[in-house]
This record gives C-alpha cells, sequence and structure tokens, in this order.
C-alpha cells in the first residue's frame, strides 16, 4: 500500500499490539513508537518485550509498557485485569493490533492432533475474543479507536495441510465482520490485514527451503498498518486490506 505518512502520525495514540517482541509485532510497535505511540507490548516471552522495550526508549520514543501474558493459557478474568489496569494507568485505548499467531505443523487434515488444533484455535481465535470482550469498554473511551485483526490468504481460501491455521484465519475474519457491523455507528473501526508472504520467524516454519531475499520485510509493509491506525483510516471499516497490494 502506498501511503505517505505525516511525522507524528499517531500522536498521543495508546496502542496495544500483541506479539510484539518478534516478527511483525515487534516491527509494528517500533514504527508506531516512532510515530508518535505509546504502544502496550504485550506477549509471552518478556526478554523479547524488553529488548523492545530499550530499543524505544534508547530513540527517544514515547515510553511504553510491557503487559506479559501467554495467550495460550490465560483466563477471561487475566484479560479483564489487564483491561482496568489499561483504564487505570492511560484513560482510553485508540488502537488494538491483534497480531499474535501461531502456525501448528503443516499436516493432512486426519492427522492433526487434537491437542495442536486447540493450540491453535486457543491461541489465534479464542484470545482475541476474550481480549477485544475485554477492552471494548476502553476503546469505546476513545474519540476514534482502531481495532485491526490480523489474517491471511488462507483465511479467504482453504488450502491442503494448513488444516487449522486456515480455519483460525476463516474465524478471525468473521469475528472481524460481526464486530464491525455491529459497532457500524459507533466510534470503533473494525478491519482485517493480510501482511501478505513476509520474512519472519512464522514464515520460515511454513517454507523452510524459501529465499528469504525474495519476500518483504516487516518495515516493507508498516504503510497499510499505519494507516489503518492512524485518523486517515477513519470510516473504513469491515474491510480486508492487503498490505502488499
Ligand atoms: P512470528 O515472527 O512467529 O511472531 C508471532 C508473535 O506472536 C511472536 O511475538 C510470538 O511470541 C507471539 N505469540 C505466539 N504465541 C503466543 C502466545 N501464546 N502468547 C503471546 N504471544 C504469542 O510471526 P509473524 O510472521 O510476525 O506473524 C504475525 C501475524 O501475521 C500472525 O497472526 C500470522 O498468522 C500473520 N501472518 C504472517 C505472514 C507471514 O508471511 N509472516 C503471512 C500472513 C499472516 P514469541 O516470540 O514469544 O513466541
Amino acid at each position: 500500500m502506498n501511503y505517505s505518512i505525516k511525522p507524528n502520525t499517531l500522536k498521543n495514540k495508546i496502542i496495544l499490539i500483541t506479539g510484539s517482541g518478534d516478527g511483525i509485532g515487534r516491527q509494528a510497535a517500533l514504527t508506531f513508537a516512532e510515530q508518535g505511540a505509546t504502544i502496550i507490548l504485550l506477549g509471552r516471552t518478556v526478554a523479547k518485550l524488553e529488548a523492545v522495550y530499550d530499543q524505544i526508549v534508547e530513540n527517544g520514543w514515547p515510553q511504553p509498557a510491557i503487559v506479559p501474558l501467554d495467550l495460550q493459557g490465560a483466563t477471561e478474568k487475566n484479560y479483564i485485569d489487564m483491561a482496568s489496569t489499561i483504564e487505570a494507568q492511560f484513560g482510553v485505548l485508540d488502537g488494538l493490533l491483534l497480531n499474535a499467531g501461531v502456525l501448528g505443523t503443516l499436516r493432512p487434515f486426519g492427522q492433526i492432533p487434537e491437542q495442536e488444533w486447540q493450540q491453535v484455535m486457543q491461541i489465534n481465535v479464542h484470545s482475541q475474543f476474550l481480549l477485544v470482550k475485554a477492552l471494548l469498554p476502553v476503546l469505546a473511551k476513545a474519540d476514534h479507536a482502531s481495532v485491526l485483526f490480523t489474517s491471511s490468504g488462507l483465511g479467504k481460501k482453504g488450502r491442503s495441510y494448513w488444516g487449522a491455521y486456515s480455519v483460525s484465519k476463516f474465524a478471525t475474519e468473521g469475528m472481524m465482520q460481526v464486530l464491525a457491523d455491529e459497532y457500524a455507528n459507533s466510534t470503533i473501526r473494525f478491519n482485517s490485514i493480510n501482511p501478505g508472504p513476509t520474512h519472519t520467524k512464522l514464515r520460515t516454519r511454513a517454507y523452510p527451503a524459501e529465499d528469504s531475499k525474495t519476500l518483504c520485510t516487516p518495515a516493507d509493509i508498516m504503510p497499510a498498518y499505519l494507516y489503518l491506525m492512524a485518523d486517515d483510516s477513519i470510516g473504513t471499516n469491515g474491510e480486508y486490506i492487503e498490505a502488499q497490494e
């Protein structure tokens, strides 16, 4: 996406990013912070979150916050407590990037272990339901809030061996569309983004033999992420956006 970014385009915005210790989420945290946002870094590996935190502070961007949370094991109460802490500390939430996700293992459908299916659904779908549900009241306190789900081409068309991952991305699209319709006359907008093939650990796990130099980097796809978090996208609701189009 071609989006000409004005400096400080996210100034004074409070944005929570799941899975912000690595890959696309890490890059989004750095890019949004550079544009003036205060980032709430959520993830399961504290050392990775701390490294992103340090990089933001060293650059003189707004001081972020860290929320260590494993989306696999977190309970509804954990999300409600987190939402209360965010409300007490920041008052509002202007942006929520639901980015964390796992691949599972590519294999024939008939061989997917139940436990793996549940793990992918828990992290990629169920945790997003609990997060959004808990955060809706604090998102409603912002003048305009953007909730961005992370989709995939596999959330639009199923493909052999991508079993639970593909089904989880269809569910993500469905969740986004239900919310976008339900909140159409509100100040909260809901969209999904398909990063497209991007050089990260997840991509390397899926395509170990691929030459990563042929892929976009997380930094390359940030214009679309910035657009969807910035006020320029107010009025865009219920859309599926391809970052590499
Ligand atoms: P990645 O490099 O593997 O990063 C995934 C992030 O999610 C990591 O920060 C990881 O934390 C976090 N995460 C995983 N399980 C978690 C859990 N249980 N609790 C909390 N955090 C957890 O993958 P990526 O490529 O950046 O993927 C980001 C999103 O883009 C995913 O939703 C993916 O499906 C989607 N996507 C990626 C591509 C691509 O080509 N890369 C294409 C289409 C869609 P740890 O580092 O601590 O494990």
